[in-house]
């Protein structure tokens, strides 16, 4: 087991179905707490005759952080055995929804809150909607508030069977569902005598099972060029590639394709930063390599290895995308497309179907696309890029679209549609 890697975790759910107070008793049956704060928290709340509530705990160290007592602002963590957790923003929060898109933040795994008294509402679906197009792929349920219906076994069984089916209709599948208790602390850090027809994880022994997402390197090699160097050694003018490694493996001797360009080189050395020099290397790395020729390539092409599969190259694509922004998206406007480096002039063209995330009816005759709807469209670019599909690997097919100057939505791309003419 990787014991020293963190993992960024996310906690969705609709409002009150006990997000905070599932995150408190983590924090605390984790002994995660700074020293006193429970106690603390617990005596304020005697004093104010209030009960005392485990959500308050998350507000207590907000305002610390506030404050700038904590270090490490803004996050919340707690630790186990196995590793530190770091539980990101809630995916209803359109922050958290653009850092995502942007890759500013990325989670690796989430927990979805039900609450077992109300069932399956809105945001349910919607963020588990979401969290399957930002490429989170661990999921797991926790049916929370069991102690409000009893624990009983045919409430749990029956969210677990509905939202099953309304997974397989996105596509997805949940890792587990755990009956918990939030207020009670059933079934979090360990098994409750209150469901004796439960026999499997814990909330805490899920999270462990998560596993830390590794870049493929068996997948063909990809590097969204970053910049060009020039530089003079020995007299000779040269310039370095530079970018970080999505996927695959890169070695010195191999013919490098640039795409969209289709220029090609071979690679002569692999410069590393801060790193010993190496011969190979693989994803997840910032690096630059030189080339045997001098051929003029740009930011925004994407590198691959010759022999490997080619990326797709062209201005049109259909795409899947979910809408953040404030104006609805629409025809009559020019956006802005990035993918990987490369940034493109994009008008939309064409909207095949908007999805409503909530509860996945479709509408085929809208012309323009509303903040919080799912959308299959299809861009036109000003220009060619290269990208994979999504259903061939999704870190090159992740794009976000820019309406001016702000993200205001993000999504993959489903299909290269050909295109030889740009519009301009
Ligand atoms: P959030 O909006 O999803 O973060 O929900 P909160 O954690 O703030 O919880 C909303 C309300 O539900 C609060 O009054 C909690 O005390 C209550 N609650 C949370 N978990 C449970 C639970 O397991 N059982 C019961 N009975 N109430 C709970």
């Amino acid at each position: 087991e990787n014991t020293d890697q963190n993992m960024n975790l996310v906690i969705a759910g609709h409002v009150d179905h006990g997000k905070s107070t599932i995150i408190g008793r983590l924090l605390a049956d984790t002994d995660s707490l700074p020293k006193g704060k429970l106690a603390d928290v617990k005596e304020t709340c005697r004093r104010n005759s209030k009960p005392f509530e485990y959500a308050f705990l998350l507000d207590a160290l907000k305002d610390e952080q506030d404050q700038g007592i904590t270090i490490d602002s803004a996050r919340v963590f707690f630790e186990t055995d196995l590793r530190k957790y770091i539980i990101l923003d809630a995916p209803g929060h359109i922050e958290f929804l653009k850092n995502m898109v942007t890759g500013a933040a990325r989670a690796e795994a989430a927990l979805l809150v039900i609450d077992a008294d109300e069932g399956i509402q809105e945001n349910s679906k919607r963020h588990c909607y979401m969290l399957s197009m930002l490429g989170i792929e661990q999921v797991s349920v926790l049916v929370n508030k069991m102690d409000l219906v009893d624990y009983d076994q045919d409430t749990f069984n029956q969210i677990v069977e509905d939202y099953t089916e309304f997974l397989e209709e996105i596509g997805m599948e949940a890792d587990c569902f755990v009956p918990v208790s939030g207020l009670e602390g059933a079934n979090i850090a360990t098994l409750s005598d209150e469901t004796p027809w439960y026999q499997g994880q814990t909330v805490l022994e899920v999270l462990d099972s998560f596993e830390n997402q590794k870049l493929p390197e068996d997948k063909p090699f990809r590097m969204p060029v970053q910049d060009v160097y020039k530089f003079t050694r020995g007299g000779d003018d040269r310039r370095i590639v530079s970018g970080t490694i999505a996927a695959g493996q890169v070695s010195v001797g191999d013919e490098v394709v640039f795409y969209p360009s289709g220029k090609r080189s071979t690679v002569k050395s692999i410069e590393g930063f801060n790193r010993a020099k190496t011969d190979t290397i693989g994803p997840g790395f910032a690096t630059g390599f030189t080339l045997d020729e001098q051929i003029f390539i740009k930011r925004g092409e994407l590198a691959t290895l010759a022999d490997e599969t080619e990326p797709e190259v062209t201005s049109r694509i259909k795409t899947n995308l979910f809408w953040l922004g404030k104006a609805p998206l629409s025809k009559n406007k020019e956006y802005q497309i990035k993918l990987g480096t490369a940034k493109v002039s994009a008008r939309l063209e064409k909207i095949e179907r908007v999805i409503d995330a909530s509860n996945l009816s479709q509408s085929q005759e809208k012309d323009q696309v509303e903040r919080h709807d799912v959308a299959q469209c299809v861009f036109k670019l000003n220009k060619a890029i290269a990208f994979d599909l999504a259903t061939q690997f999704e870190k090159t097919s992740r794009f976000v679209v820019v309406d001016d100057y702000e993200i205001a939505g993000g999504g993959l791309v489903e299909e290269a549609i050909e295109d030889k003419q740009s519009w301009v």
